[in-house]
């Protein structure tokens, strides 16, 4: 049995993860999800101080945004949309047929305005611009979402949907720059607190096809992306726990947002892998919380 299917059949037998059948959809067990919020709680003590505005968006988002995101012509291979039926009487009772044969019953369903979000900020963008150019001093949010990635897999680090806890901040070239390196130290002190091995590297995210390949190139030649990484199931390939990226004035373009004085803003935005983080705890210091050590547990804040 390869590392990662072990894993994670050692998480389902201590009831951290719930198996449904579907490789990366997993039912959360009350431990797995207690060890979430306090790994939260850790984050609010770091980031708390920062003013940032808090906002919690549904796992779906307006479809017309996604469109206007760009993100079917980077990530087409890892977007889910959702549809719906929406027809009358004849349709489903040929629905209802399909089903009883075992075809595919699907075909006829119609794309609602909704489709499942891909990362916790790409509702913001969107919703930051219609209110108009950003306050002087530029913009900070809060964010957190389940987010879905279609890349099914037996790594339990690897789900389809999962959760991104997010702070997004807008302003000069200077004041996003120092943001994305500010949380980077954070995420290197964080680690430690709870005793886990890390390492920062410079990352590129998955775009598609051939063109993709040039685009993530780019982004590493630029050092827009870096990762956090954290052994989960190999220590020789540690997993990306935590990501900071440098979207220069991208999204700033396309949103319509801008400074107090009209320049468009630029955006970095860093994220947390809730569910790899868990992980990363359970992996390194095994399946009984109450075995952790001592350090760790303070630092979650579990009862000494
Ligand atoms: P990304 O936008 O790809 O940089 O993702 C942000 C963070 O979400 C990553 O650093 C990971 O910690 C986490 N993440 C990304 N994809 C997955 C996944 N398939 N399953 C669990 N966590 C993920
Ligand atoms: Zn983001």
């Amino acid at each position: 049995m390869d590392m990662q299917s072990s894993l994670l059949d050692r998480l389902f037998d201590a009831g951290l993860l719930i198996d449904t059948g579907v490789e990366g959809l997993y039912g959360r067990g009350g431990a797995f999800e207690d060890v979430i919020a306090r790994f939260e709680r850790m984050i609010d003590a770091y980031g708390g101080g920062d003013g940032a505005e808090a906002m919690r968006f549904p796992p779906g988002m307006n479809r017309a945004h996604f469109e206007t995101s760009g993100y079917m012509k980077s990530f087409p291979q890892l977007a889910g949309t959702v549809h719906s039926f929406c027809g009358g009487d004849l349709d489903h009772m040929s629905l209802l047929q399909c089903m009883e044969v075992g075809s595919d019953w699907t075909q006829e369903q119609k794309a609602t305005d909704i489709v499942l979000t891909p990362a916790a900020c790409y509702p913001l963008y969107p919703t930051i611009a219609r209110r108009g150019p950003l306050p002087a001093g530029g913009g900070l949010y809060d964010l957190q979402s389940y987010c879905f990635r279609h890349e099914p897999s037996n790594d339990p680090a690897r789900q389809q949907l999962f959760r991104m806890r997010e702070y997004v901040c807008m302003g000069t070239q200077e004041h996003v720059t120092n943001f994305r390196q500010s949380w980077m130290d954070r995420g290197l002190e964080m680690m430690d607190k709870v005793g886990l091995d890390v390492a920062i590297d410079v990352a590129n995210d998955p775009f598609f096809g051939r063109a993709g390949r040039m685009l993530a190139n780019n982004q590493r030649d630029q050092n827009l992306k870096f990762e956090l990484l954290i052994p989960v199931t190999s220590a020789a390939k540690p997993t990306a726990c935590m990501s900071f990226n440098y979207h220069q004035d991208a999204f700033g373009a396309k949103w319509g947002l801008t400074l107090e004085d009209g320049s468009v803003a630029h955006t970095a935005c860093v994220g947390f892998g809730l569910e790899r983080i868990a992980l990363a705890l359970f992996s390194r210091h095994g399946m009984e919380i109450a075995e952790w050590p001592q350090a760790v547990r303070e630092a979650l804040g579990y009862p000494g």
